[in-house]
């Protein structure tokens, strides 16, 4: 009379390998001054989404391996933005990868990206201290 009891572990999914892992990434909660520059950021480009949606990373160091070479900082489909530890302050690149969660995906189409917000390394006319310090002759990593 017992019913057979099945686990339901079938149903689990396993993500595909290819997903971006930087390492050494360290969840961590956001700055309030993070929200700060979400509000800003879906301002300028008039868009909005779930700041307590995403998952923050810190990546150890000034930059991390990421597909397109080095990265100060990345965001990922599944809610997850990854900022190498140097550049966890800096405004351009949060406010980078925060509007691509805004936009919900990878590339930088003109809008938003541009005019409206000018958040890439070509762009960028904030005068944040920390990004004007970077020579223009040398690249920076890249904020995918
Ligand atoms: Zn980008």
């Amino acid at each position: 009379m017992l019913r057979a009891r099945f686990p339901t572990t079938m149903a689990v999914v396993v993500l595909a390998a290819c997903a971006f892992e930087p390492v050494g990434e360290q969840p961590i909660e956001p700055p309030a001054f993070y929200r700060e520059w979400w509000a800003k950021t879906e301002a300028c480009s008039s868009r909005q989404a779930d700041f307590d949606l995403v998952e923050w990373y810190v990546v150890p160091g000034d930059s991390f391996d990421c597909p397109s070479g080095r990265c100060a900082g990345r965001w990922d489909s599944g809610h997850k933005i990854y900022i190498a530890e140097g550049w966890k302050n800096n405004e351009l690149v949060v406010r980078h990868e925060i509007l691509h969660e805004l936009i919900g995906h990878p590339g930088h189409p003109d809008p938003p990206f541009g005019d409206e917000c000018p958040l890439t390394w070509e762009t960028w006319t904030a005068g944040s201290a920390a990004v004007a310090a970077v020579p223009r002759d040398s690249s920076p990593a890249h904020i995918d």
